[in-house]
C-alpha cells in the first residue's frame, strides 16, 4: 500500500486531474501534475507542476523519480508514455488498457469480444469503404473521427451515403467510424473502481442528458428499470475485467427504444457523469481513483441523497461572470469551478450538484438555478 505522505503523479492537468489532486491532497498525499499548459486547472493547485509535453522523456523520468505511483485523467496520453513510465514506477491504468480505448474502432471491437453489444458500425479508412455500406448499416448514421474526439467534436450526422462521403472529406479523410444512429430511450453510464485484486466497486447508475453531444445533466438514481441498471453494471464490470483495469473508469451506454443496452464508449479515467459522487456518495470517484492507485481498499460507493448534476459551460458567461450569488444562496446546491482562465462556448468550466429528497425536486431546483445564473 502507498500511504499518505507519498507523492502521486498525474498525467494531464484538466478538471479531472484537478479533482483527483484535491482528493489526494485531502488524504495527505502530494501530487505532481505533468501538463504542457502552464495554467492548467490541476497544475495550478498541485504541489508541483512539470510543464512539459507528454512525450518529453526527461520530464517523464523526473516525474517517475519522484512518484510512488502515476495515473492519468486523459485517454489521449500516448500509450508509449505510459509504457515508458511503467518501466520506472507503478502506473495505473496500464498502457495496454489505455491503448484499447484510444481508437473508437478498436474500442468497439474489444467491447464486442467481451460479448457486449455496440451500435452497428463500419470502420472507414478510405472512400472505398462506403461502397456497399447500405448492406452493413442503416441511415441516418453518424460519422465520427476514430481518435481524439470528445464532447461531440469530430462528429457529423449523415442522412444518406452521399452525405457520408461529404462528411468523410470534411473530417479530412482521417480514420473514422460510421455508426448507425440509435433511437434512444435514455443514456446511462456506470462509473466503477477496480483494484489490483480484481475487486470491483460500482457507483449507482447515472442517467445522462446530452445537448449537442456534450453532457448537460446527470440524475441519480436513474429512472431506468432495475434489471437494465443491473445489466449495465455487469457489462461495465466485464469490460473492466477484460482490460484488467486498475483505477476509476466509466462505460457510457445507450438504452434503445426496444430496451436494448448498448455500450457506447469507455472512459479510462473518472468521468463527467460521476461528478455527482463528489457530494452525493460516501466516497467520490476521485477518492476512489486515489485508493485504487495506492492499493487501498475501495471506499463505500453508497448514495447518500438523490442528486442532479448540471454542467456549467463557457456559454453561460456571456460578457460577464454568471450570477453565482443566485446559486450560492441555495443551501442544498454545491458549486465546483475548475479555475479555467478563459470561458469559451462549449468549454466545461464547472458543474453543480443539487441534493434533494427526490430527483424530481432536484431537477426542478437545478433548472431554476441554471436559468437564474445565466
Ligand atoms: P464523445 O466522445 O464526444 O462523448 P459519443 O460517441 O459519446 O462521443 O457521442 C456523444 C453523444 O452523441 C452521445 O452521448 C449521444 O447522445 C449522441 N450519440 C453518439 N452516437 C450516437 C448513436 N450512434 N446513436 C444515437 N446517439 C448517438
Ligand atoms: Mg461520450
Amino acid at each position: 500500500m502507498i500511504l499518505p505522505g507519498a507523492t502521486l503523479g498525474m498525467l494531464g492537468g484538466g478538471q479531472l486531474g484537478r479533482m483527483f489532486t484535491t482528493a489526494a491532497q485531502t488524504m495527505g498525499y502530494k501530487v505532481i501534475v505533468l501538463d504542457p499548459d502552464k495554467n492548467s486547472p490541476a497544475g495550478i493547485i498541485a504541489d508541483q507542476h512539470i510543464c512539459a509535453a507528454y512525450t518529453d522523456e526527461a520530464a517523464l523520468t523526473e516525474l517517475a523519480q519522484h512518484c510512488a505511483a502515476i495515473t492519468t485523467e486523459f485517454e489521449n496520453i500516448p500509450a508509449s508514455t505510459l509504457a515508458f513510465l511503467e518501466k520506472r514506477t507503478v502506473v495505473h491504468p496500464s498502457s495496454s488498457a489505455l491503448a484499447s480505448t484510444q481508437n473508437r474502432n478498436t474500442e468497439k471491437i474489444f467491447i464486442r469480444a467481451q460479448g457486449i453489444a455496440t451500435v452497428p458500425f463500419v470502420r472507414i479508412t478510405s472512400r472505398d469503404d462506403f461502397a456497399d455500406i447500405s448492406t452493413q448499416i442503416k441511415f441516418p448514421a453518424i460519422l465520427k473521427v476514430a481518435t481524439f474526439g470528445y464532447d461531440g467534436k469530430g462528429q457529423i450526422v449523415c442522412e444518406d451515403v452521399q452525405a457520408a462521403y461529404e462528411a468523410f472529406d470534411a473530417l479530412g479523410q482521417k480514420e473514422c467510424v460510421l455508426e448507425q444512429r440509435i433511437d434512444l430511450e435514455r443514456e446511462i453510464s456506470v462509473v466503477l473502481a477496480r483494484g489490483e485484486d480484481g475487486q470491483i466497486t460500482a457507483f449507482p447508475v447515472a442517467e445522462n442528458v446530452h445537448i449537442n453531444g456534450i453532457l448537460h445533466s446527470t440524475t441519480v438514481p436513474s429512472a431506468a428499470a432495475e434489471t437494465q441498471q443491473q445489466a449495465a453494471i455487469e457489462m461495465a464490470g466485464k469490460i473492466a475485467d477484460g482490460l484488467d483495469y486498475v483505477g476509476t473508469m466509466a462505460v457510457e451506454f445507450f438504452v434503445s427504444k426496444q430496451g436494448e443496452i448498448i455500450a457506447n464508449e469507455i472512459a479510462p479515467r473518472p468521468h463527467n457523469s460521476g461528478h455527482y459522487t463528489l457530494d452525493a456518495c460516501k466516497t467520490s470517484q476521485f477518492e476512489q481513483q486515489v485508493r485504487m492507485l495506492c492499493g487501498l481498499p475501495a471506499g463505500s460507493s453508497q448514495l447518500i441523497s438523490p442528486v442532479v448534476m448540471i454542467n456549467i459551460l463557457g456559454d453561460v458567461w456571456g460578457n460577464s461572470q454568471p450570477d453565482w450569488d443566485k446559486l450560492l444562496n441555495q443551501p442544498d446546491i454545491k458549486l465546483h469551478l475548475y479555475g479555467k482562465r478563459e470561458a469559451r462556448a462549449g468549454r466545461k468550466m464547472g458543474h453543480f450538484n443539487v441534493l434533494a429528497d427526490t430527483t424530481d425536486l432536484a431537477m426542478q431546483s437545478a433548472n431554476t438555478v441554471f436559468e437564474d445564473i445565466k
